[in-house]
């Protein structure tokens, strides 16, 4: 019966990270993932700088930097107005690189390092408990067999099945949405991503690396799964027409937040989508579950060194990012809502909170700043201090003595938002 210290069920980009990290310390970790071939779904785009920090500790990080496009900044906009400018400090980037790349990467580096194994093409289908040993019952085309771990990571993704075996609850969290998505050629090249909080819903924009775009719109009536609907609605809500190659359809995908009800079960810990499902609106999930593998790697050692498990700070500190993280979500999901009856309107002269308003948020604790749009005043302000603001399309967002207070003018709605608006680190 094989031995590993540390067993990791699911190579996604945050198992595959974590095993890096192991094994760099010469830990004996074994990956498990059930797919043969590569994930070549699109899924998360954006690099934070703590993502960053996690990729560096692997060695990718000057490879990243290097195939990666760093996003300039973007603008929110409305109606045809630039709403709000974001600026982004050269410690604050963010870095455009597709999952599917940044996965071969991890995949290529797992296999410079001796003591990690990635072994495709098994599935973990049971997980017993035996004293201080876990036993895994693994599972391929062609024979199964038991393996044993002195750790096991449950790495394997929002539908966990080690979670569901551990009967963790999976609580969902506030922020849904459904929303279609497609990357496109594109040869303009613009660095910049674009927020078009529009009267009849959201439309993101972003660049993508070697002459792409992403463009992603809320589809609340699930409509936009044809390229053909695709295109129009793009086209009514922003005025831009773009050209979807032949046979491309767009993808749907809904956006949804829960938490594990506990992160930890003996010798067996969840990370990344398996703990913390994040809306990808905000684009945090795989950051967030890098931070967390960084943290878990240094309690693994100490465990492993000190056969003294303790993961009381890891959950502590990882279930707190996690609420952060989804509270911004939710927060970018309620700024695209489709709404009817109002716009967003320039402040009252003389209306203290919508002169105190400052530019947007796209991403956390970033340095923003205001636009200089002369018909709209209130993007003459900037941060007030030190808390993030936002300026929707259909509200004011107002810092006042740490409260967010999102007042919405010339509508009938005012309501006050308790809103942390920081960058995904644990
Ligand atoms: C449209 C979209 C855009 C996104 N954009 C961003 C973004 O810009 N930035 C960001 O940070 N995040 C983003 N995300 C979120 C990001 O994609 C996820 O958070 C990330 O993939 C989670 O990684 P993971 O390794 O935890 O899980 P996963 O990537 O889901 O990997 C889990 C793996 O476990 C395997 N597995 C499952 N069960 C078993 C089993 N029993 N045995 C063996 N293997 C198993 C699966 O095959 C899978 O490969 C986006 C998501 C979507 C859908």
């Amino acid at each position: 019966m094989p031995h590993h210290d540390v067993a990791i069920v699911g190579a996604g980009p945050v198992g595959l990270l974590l095993a890096c990290l192991l094994a760099q310390e010469g830990i004996d970790v074994v990956v498990y993932e059930n797919r043969t071939g590569a994930d070549d779904r699109s899924r998360a785009i954006g690099i934070h700088p703590p993502g960053l920090a996690a990729l560096d500790a692997v060695n990718l990080g000057a490879q990243v930097r290097e195939e990666a496009l760093e996003l300039e900044g973007g603008e929110v906009l409305c109606g045809g107005r630039t709403l709000a400018s974001i600026a982004f400090s050269a410690k604050q980037r963010v870095l455009i690189l597709p999952q599917r790349r940044t996965h071969a990467l991890l995949v290529e580096r797992i296999g410079q390092l001796p003591s990690a194994t990635l072994c495709t093409g098994h599935e973990v289908r049971e997980l017993r408990n035996e004293g201080d040993l876990l036993c895994l019952a693994v599972h391929t085309d062609s024979a199964h067999r038991a393996d044993t771990a002195s750790f096991v990571i449950a790495a394997d993704g929002v539908r966990s099945g080690i979670r569901s075996q551990l009967g963790i609850g999976w609580r969902q969290q506030s922020g849904r949405g459904s929303y279609a998505m497609v990357d496109i050629p594109d040869a303009q090249n613009f660095p910049r991503a674009q927020l078009y909080c529009e009267p009849a819903g959201l439309v993101e924009s972003f660049p993508l690396p070697l002459g792409g775009r992403r463009w992603v719109a809320a589809d609340p009536e699930r409509a936009l799964g044809d390229a053909e609907a695709f295109a129009r609605v793009i086209w009514e809500r922003t005025g831009i027409r773009i050209d979807m190659p032949a046979g491309l359809q767009p993808t749907a995908f809904q956006a949804r937040q829960h938490r594990a009800a506990r992160t930890v079960g003996g010798r067996v810990v969840l990370l990344g989508d398996a703990a913390h499902e994040t809306s990808p609106i905000g684009g945090q999930g795989m950051n967030l579950g890098w931070a967390a593998a960084l943290h878990l790697a240094v309690v693994l050692e100490q465990s492993l060194r000190d056969d003294l498990p303790d993961f009381r700070a890891y959950e502590r500190v990882t279930r707190r990012a996690a609420v952060r993280a989804q509270r911004r979500s939710s927060f970018y999901m309620a700024m695209g809502h489709p709404a009817e009856g109002f716009g967003l309107e320039p402040p009252q002269h003389g209306d203290q909170s919508a002169r105190d308003s400052a530019a947007s948020s796209a991403h956390g604790e970033h340095d923003h700043h205001a636009g200089r749009d002369p018909a709209d005043t209130v993007l003459e302000r900037r941060l007030i201090g030190g808390h993030h603001c936002a300026l929707g399309r259909r509200a004011v967002y107002a810092s006042v003595e740490g409260r967010r207070t999102i007042s919405a003018p010339g509508s009938v709605r005012t309501r006050t938002l308790s809103v942390p608006m920081r960058s995904p680190s644990a």
